[in-house]
């Protein structure tokens, strides 16, 4: 990269633009100049397009030709760490620099003037009458100095109704302004009295703040269970950034269940922090863009692409339930933030903290490797002890055709409504039955766009491709022999479930939790506030309900079936088993009651069923690494996964060959290739997918081999090739 850090009036500079082109584009400096980094707006064609300042201009053409740059935007130039990071995450991913540019800028308008709004100050009127609501507003008000709130953070804070804010504004109490759209973030107090932590998370915490200290780049491994108070531990973390004077970030997985956890920020730091997430209107975007961009935002909270927010100067990144799935996106830019949150930290000298109770196996060989530091949480908080674990063996269960909970369950199920405790039955299938099957013929009813079966949602009273999402009614005749009557559903869902459990427990009351059941993420958010409560004697929950909720009168949690997951072909099938059931286990017994987790297997011999049941952690990543390490593949040895689709199955595969055939580049490393092959879902939305796998040994420079790889292709048509370097899922 250059050292030029300005360029004047007419002067020729790489502008890298957010189109997907091969190479930045030369533009000459606009009046005023321009900062190496500067967001322009340059022209391109007929059209004006988002752009970098890159570096000098690159030439080779006739310079009286060149045209200028439109505006230089009015925000802070990105800086050159920042660059890097792109560079290396597209290094990395294989991914063109347009796309990383777009990733960086998901805030549309970010140049644009600000819009104006309404604000509100303490005002210097008197109200005619206090009400206690109106009491909050000003305590709110003073508490906060001279700083303004909208009305909406105005109200949420103080606990009050708009109206109440308003009627304060006519008696002159409270002064009503026109302000720009993006204020900055209201301050975060670090110094506000935290929770009395225990040796274990005070032990913890010192150790995390003095590697911050050192102004480092360093990761930690924060292992703990469920319960054991890593959230606060890290909170800690974040205020030693914020005392520093340095930016945080919180990552966490399932951006919809923030809302518990922005209530605990709050009450540690006296305000909320800056959100970032899909579900943000796009004003809201533009602010947390602008405001990290320029030191304004002391601590975001959000999804995975707040990783590539223009922070000013970051110091920590904590990445919560690191072994989350969802941090690798799987479209566009096929990225693991979790990964690239490591990279960035390299890069700007901050800490990094992945917090966990069931780590991925990458970050447990890297912190046994030494590469990250480890700290352990080992008791839960206060009286809250791990629930006890037991197999119900289904091979000497006397179970009902179309049933699936146990008689043993069922006991434990009644001990508790009894009791007046609660129950979870987890089953990770949604909908009512996974397999709608014809008893004429035996056709399983499938989507016609993908490999996939239609799945049964009695709740939408539709049929529903979990591929696509393509939903249709349910037939009464079969769509292959045309038979009426004759179909039947086979397997249970979540939908089914709950009906069996209606039938058999008719005194209690029951709740669903799955993602699809509910239209909003408020929604969701009300209904397991209502269950944390005590509003349900059985909670039926997918996955969701895995993580980070506190269900206190929780004391039993039964797993409908602990083998599912056990089935898949995927290298992971055996560590995601086991961190789904002992997070899914780590549900009961939060509070002052003992839980118990119950799980129903066909298999309980079988070596990971036996780890989650006897808690031997250690033992189990132990043998999955030595599993993984003979076999070379991740975290012993590197992957990729090269997606080809196409409308026609034949050509897709023709190129597959061919690619197959040329592998020269990949043999040069010690790389093999397999495949081509059709893909696990060999078709998504009509089109036809073949996978190739590529494995290397560990520290091959596996990017490079299979760019030279794919260098000479020419995809004809309607052809895609896609790159997924260390790749989740193999589908
Ligand atoms: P984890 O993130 O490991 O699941 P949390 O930080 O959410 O654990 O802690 C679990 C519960 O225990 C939370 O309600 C938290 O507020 C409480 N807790 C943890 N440590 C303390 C402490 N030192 N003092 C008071 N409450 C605590
Ligand atoms: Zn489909």
């Amino acid at each position: 990269m250059s050292t030029k850090e300005y360029f004047d009036h007419g002067e020729l500079m790489a502008v890298l633009t957010t189109q997907p082109l091969d190479r930045t584009l030369d533009y000459k400096a606009p009046e005023g100049g321009c900062f190496l980094g500067a967001f322009v707006e340059v022209p391109l064609g007929p059209r004006k397009v988002l752009g970098v300042v890159w570096g000098p201009g690159q030439g080779g053409f006739d310079i009286s030709k060149a045209r200028s740059v439109i505006r230089v935007l009015e925000v802070a130039p990105m800086r050159e760490e920042m660059r890097v990071f792109l560079g290396r995450v597209a290094d990395y991913t294989l991914t063109p620099m347009p796309a990383m540019l777009r990733l960086a800028t998901r805030a549309p308008g970010l140049g644009d003037p600000p819009s104006m709004r309404k604000i509100y100050r303490l005002g210097s009127g008197e109200p005619d009458r206090m009400t206690d609501a109106r009491t909050r507003v000003l305590e709110v008000l003073r508490d906060y100095g001279g700083l303004a709130f909208t009305l909406k953070e105005l109200a949420e804070q103080a606990g009050v109704t708009s109206s109440v804010v308003k009627g304060l504004v006519k008696q002159g109490a409270v002064r009503e302004e026109d302000s720009p759209r993006d204020l900055p973030y209201p301050h975060l107090d670090p110094d506000l009295p935290g929770k009395e932590l225990t040796e274990d998370q005070a032990a913890a915490v010192a150790k995390l703040q003095a590697g911050q200290r050192t102004g480092d780049y360093g990761t930690t491994l924060l292992k703990g269970v469920t319960g054991s108070g890593k959230t606060e531990v890290y909170l800690e973390a974040v205020a030693e950034a914020v005392r520093m004077g340095r930016q945080a970030l919180v990552l966490l997985p399932e951006i919809a269940l923030t809302a518990e956890f922005l209530t605990r920020v709050e009450a540690r730091f006296g305000a909320r922090p800056a959100e970032w997430h899909s579900g943000a209107t796009m004003t809201e975007r533009r602010r947390v863009w602008r405001m990290v961009g320029q030191g304004d935002a002391q601590l975001v909270v959000g999804a995975r692409s707040a990783l590539f927010l223009p922070f000013r100067d970051l110091g920590l990144v904590v990445v919560d339930e690191e072994h989350d799935t969802s941090y690798k996106q799987e479209d566009g830019v096929h990225y693991s933030a979790r990964d690239m949150a490591v990279l960035r930290a390299a890069i700007c000298g901050a800490r990094v903290v992945l917090a966990s109770a069931t780590p991925s196996l990458e970050s447990w060989a890297n912190a046994e490797a030494g590469k990250y530091e480890r700290l352990d949480l080992t008791s839960r908080f206060g009286a809250a002890v791990l629930p006890e674990m037991k197999p119900i063996d289904m091979r000497a269960e006397q179970m009902q055709p179309g049933t699936w909970i146990s008689p043993s369950l069922r006991q434990a199920v009644r001990q508790r409504i009894e009791r007046g405790e609660q129950s979870l039955l987890f089953i990770n299938r949604r909908g009512y039955a996974p397999v709608t099957l014809c008893r004429a013929c035996g056709e399983q009813i499938a989507c016609d766009h993908c490999d996939a079966r239609m799945v049964e949602h009695r709740f939408l009273k539709r049929l529903m491709c979990h591929q696509c999402g393509e939903t249709k009614p349910m037939p009464d005749a079969c769509p292959s022999c045309g038979v009426e009557g004759k179909l039947a559903p086979v397997g249970p869902g979540i939908e089914r479930l709950a009906e069996e459990a209606e039938a058999t427990f008719p005194e209690a009351k029951i709740a669903m939790l799955s993602s699809d059941l509910f239209s909003s993420a408020r929604a969701l958010k009300a209904k397991i506030e209502e269950i944390a409560e005590g509003d349900a004697d059985i909670v039926i929950g997918t996955q969701l309900v895995a993580k980070g909720h506190n269900f206190p009168k929780l004391t039993l949690v039964g797993v409908i079936d602990a083998d599912l997951s056990l089935h898949g072909a995927d290298l992971r099938a055996a560590e995601r088993t086991f961190q789904l059931m002992r997070q899914v286990a780590g549900r009961a017994g939060r509070a002052d009651k003992p839980g118990q987790a119950l799980l129903q297997t066909f298999q309980p011999e079988h070596p990971v069923i036996r780890a989650i049941l006897s808690g031997d952690e250690e033992g189990f990543w132990k043998a999955e690494a030595a599993g993984r390490q003979a076999a070379g593949v991740p975290p012993y040895g590197r992957m990729a996964g090269i997606v080809l689709s196409g409308p026609e199955v034949g050509p897709v595969f023709d190129i597959g060959n061919a690619m197959a055939r040329n592998d020269g580049p990949l043999r040069d490393i010690g790389a093999q290739v397999f495949g081509p092959a059709p893909a696990p879902i060999a078709r998504i939305r009509g089109r036809h997918r073949v996978r190739l796998l590529v494995k290397a040994p560990k520290g091959a420079p596996i990017q490079d081999a299979i760019a030279r790889w794919i260098a000479p292709l020419r995809l004809k048509g309607d052809i895609r090739l896609t790159v997924d370097i260390d790749p989740q899922n193999f589908y």
